[in-house]
């Protein structure tokens, strides 16, 4: 009998490859900033679905939502409709996650699955599309993504950051690599309001697994295996929303009693995984250098009026970029929060505070709100200091107590 384990197959390495790509992307986004590389949202379908009706009604998206989410979505559903939930089985790095868990705990002894009685299991798996509605009706009528602070998602993506708004988020991912671990996947089968969306479209799509019935022998193997739960040693076709087309109960099965089929064709396992590469995984690779591909405004401060949106000042943004952007000076940011005469301007926002132990007139440590107030409040007609000295090129610091370096090229900027 073949033992459960991870199978290095296509589809671990497809996994694999996903879970490092969108660490990866998250830890550049988090150290660097949104002006080195784009927040996660931008990287994930569901800010489509989210955004859709914002889209479709107000003609815009939802902040943090731009092309990029809307390609991979159409990628995915295109795919849904030939090889089933292949978002969930081989893209979702959430997935691949309490997949591996499971392994774990297996290997930490929970040999057997915790499961919920049947009849409970089937009305709770309902309840992923009530969060689904909620999450669309939501984000459209407070035109915001509504689910990122509580998506476990998001939480993972952000390693440890914006804790204290996403404290549920983060509540819910330790609750669910927890349950993990001697439990299949209950995030995905009650609650993803993603895998819902999916569950719609493969219930309409061209793949189905058939069981053979003369050659299976009931050992119920591939029950076991099946990551969704599903009960497929009694049926002769798995027509499941809830299939995430993973392909475990075929490898698994000693008999070869089950196939994948499209178009009510047979198709093995092998020529499937090399299918979902070829025309999944490849055009995922391709998209982000096509021409339409956007991932981040060109400015989140400023839209493409020019005009200047406050409010959308971020925690991640630079020093540098705020001056760049706004056309506020360093002088005055210095002037007003004190900061340092030599502050380090490739510093984000939410750091300079801490950084340089400065508080604001609150006596709370300065923070991005003390930086939008500046940007709000600056004048650019007001009239700068002139030189007291008509000095040219002064050298830090200056005689006059005015001493500004904008471009931190040593020399001071009220020089003529
Ligand atoms: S039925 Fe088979 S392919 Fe579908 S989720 Fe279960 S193990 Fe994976
Ligand atoms: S389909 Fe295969 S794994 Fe499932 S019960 Fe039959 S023989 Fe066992």
């Amino acid at each position: 009998m073949k033992k459960s384990s991870i199978k290095f197959s296509l589809r671990f390495f497809v996994q694999l490859s996903i879970v490092v790509t969108v660490f990866s992307l998250a830890i550049i986004h988090q150290k660097f900033g949104i002006e080195k590389a784009a927040p996660v949202d931008a990287y994930c379908p569901f800010g489509a679905v989210e955004s859709l009706f914002t889209l479709i009604f107000k003609g815009e998206f939802l902040k943090r939502i731009f092309v990029s989410s809307f390609i991979l979505m159409s990628i995915f559903l295109v795919a849904t409709l030939f090889f089933g939930r292949v978002f969930c089985g081989y893209f979702c790095p959430f997935g691949a996650l309490q997949e591996w868990f499971r392994f774990l705990g297996k290997k930490l002894g929970f040999k057997k699955d915790l499961e919920l009685p049947a009849g409970l299991d089937k009305y709770l798996r309902y309840l992923k599309y009530i969060v689904l509605a909620a999450v669309v009706y939501f984000s459209f009528y407070l035109g915001d993504l509504v689910f990122r602070n509580y998506d476990p998602y998001s939480a993972l993506m952000h390693l440890g950051n914006e804790f204290e708004e996403k404290i549920i988020a983060y509540l819910l991912l330790f609750i669910f690599l927890i349950s993990a671990l001697f439990s299949k996947s209950w995030w995905c089968r009650y609650f993803c309001p993603l895998g819902a969306f999916f569950a719609i479209f493969k219930k309409i799509g061209f793949l189905k697994i058939k069981r053979e019935e003369s050659s299976c022998i009931n050992c119920s193997l591939c029950d076991r295996q099946c990551p969704a739960n599903l009960q497929i040693a009694t049926v002769k076709e798995i027509k499941d929303a809830d299939c995430i087309s993973c392909g475990r109960c075929i490898s698994y099965c000693p008999k070869d009693s089950l196939s994948f089929y499209i178009f009510g064709r047979p198709i093995s396992k092998k020529l499937f995984s090399r299918l979902v590469v070829l025309l999944v995984a490849l055009p995922l690779l391709i998209a982000p250098f096509m021409p339409f591909w956007q991932t981040k405004p060109e400015s989140n401060i400023v839209n493409v009026q020019g005009e200047i949106n406050v409010a959308d000042i971020r925690g991640s943004n630079t020093l540098a970029y705020l001056i760049e952007v706004t056309g506020v000076p360093l002088s005055e940011f210095q002037k007003k929060l004190s900061l340092p005469l030599r502050v380090d301007l490739s510093l984000k926002l939410k750091d300079i505070g801490p950084t340089y132990n400065l508080y604001n007139k609150e006596g709370i440590i300065l923070e991005t709100e003390d930086f939008r107030q500046i940007v709000s409040s600056y004048d650019s007609n007001a009239s700068e200091p002139d030189c007291p000295f008509r000095a040219k090129d002064c050298e830090f610091p200056g005689d006059c107590g005015l001493y500004v370096d904008n471009n931190q090229d040593g020399f001071c900027d009220h020089s003529y």
